[in-house]
């Protein structure tokens, strides 16, 4: 028996998933965001399991290649755009299409000598202030970029929600507003909506949405579960107790001694640690479910080990233990550490094995 974290990765969830997102928008094309690993999940193998949808978002050129490189032919966007002639060369050759958000990147594109035009995308800024053209510099910027041989036209839009994920936050009107009055009478396809925006937004799919969290089934809402929009995970964190201890009231447990027994209980010890990506800032009481149950982390989170108060509970060596996903939220368990959903998701390391299952 091997005593290490398993990712397991469920296909059948992950498209759940994509059916709700489009029963949600279903008069929009669906970008599936896979930066960042596919969120933890495995970029290649997870667009492989995509083919329903009609294009991918990504945020850099190595991710974009390695995907062209697998044999993907969608339709690729490179959300924060390209930097060099080299880059923007590549992306001509490979038939990305890239995001715009500053004016450099237009400079470079009306110096650049392309083997064939390329589609953009022009982010602008409706109030993040994180990438995207300011609306002063918007007209003249789109302008230039019309006037470019190098760009296919027409030009395609975007920009990004701050706090979507914030229900009755009035700043995301403001920015569709904003958004929608920069860019009334233009050309080309819009896209304004990330999960949050998609699951809340009716009035802003506009003709394409770009969810990431959401395909992989969890709720970006504040307090939110993705249970609430009949979301299934995709990814389950498994692993196994490989110690039980019993111990008298009053005894310490981990590094720090940080945490004491108030009465005769056991502690299971699972192979879990900060070094497979567990937080190491979740609190104790965080849930863990072995052998389906809930029980309570406690003390420090450790490398290689949490521990975890079963009290009499019939728990052994070699049960079954999830630190999240089915039957335990990914987004609980952020919460308990003072994070996010994305952050657990993305932190799994090398050594977390993957069951695609
Ligand atoms: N669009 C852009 C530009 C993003 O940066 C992201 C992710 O941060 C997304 C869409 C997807 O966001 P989410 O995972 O919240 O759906």
């Amino acid at each position: 028996m091997r005593f290490s974290p398993v990712a397991e990765i469920r296909r059948s969830a992950l498209h759940h998933n994509i059916a709700r997102l489009r029963a949600m928008a279903p008069n929009s094309k669906l970008m599936a965001v896979v930066k960042a690993n596919a969120y933890g999940h495995g970029l290649v193998k997870l667009a492989s399991w995509m083919d329903q949808v009609d294009g991918f978002g990504l945020a850099r050129i190595e991710e974009a290649l390695a995907l062209r490189e697998s044999g993907n032919r969608a339709r690729l966007v490179l959300m924060e755009g390209v930097f060099s002639e080299a880059d923007l060369e590549q992306a001509a050759q490979h038939k990305l299409d890239v995001v715009v958000h500053d004016e450099q990147q237009v400079r470079l594109i009306e110096q650049a000598k392309l083997s064939q035009p390329i589609t953009i995308w022009l982010k602008v800024d409706s109030g993040m202030h994180r990438l995207g053209v300011m609306p002063a510099d918007f007209q003249r910027l789109y302008g230039r970029l019309c006037e470019a041989a190098q760009v296919a036209q027409p030009i395609n839009l975007m920009t990004h929600f701050a706090s979507a994920d914030e229900q009755d936050n009035p700043e995301t009107q403001r920015q569709t507003d904003r958004f929608e009055s920069l860019t009334a009478g233009l050309p080309g396809e819009r896209t304004l909506c990330n999960s949050a925006g998609t699951l809340t937004q009716s009035g802003a799919h506009q003709q394409w949405v770009r969810p990431g969290l959401a395909l992989y089934g969890a709720n970006p809402m504040v307090g939110g579960r993705a249970a609430d929009f009949d979301l299934q995970p995709v990814m389950t964190m498994r692993s196994k107790v490989l110690a039980v201890r019993a111990l008298a009231a009053g005894e310490p447990v981990g590094y720090g001694n940080t945490w004491r027994t108030d009465k005769d209980t056991r502690i299971a010890v699972v192979a879990m640690g900060y070094g497979d990506g567990y937080p190491r800032h979740a609190v104790s009481g965080t849930p863990v479910l072995i052998n389906g149950q809930r029980y309570p982390l406690v003390g420090r989170v450790s490398m290689d080990m949490i521990t975890v108060e079963v009290g009499q509970a019939p728990v052994q060596v070699g049960d079954d233990a999830v630190l999240w996903g089915q039957g335990l939220p990914v987004e609980e368990i952020a919460e308990c550490a003072d994070t996010i959903a994305y952050e657990l998701l993305c932190s799994t390391t090398a050594r977390v094995q993957y069951h695609y299952i």
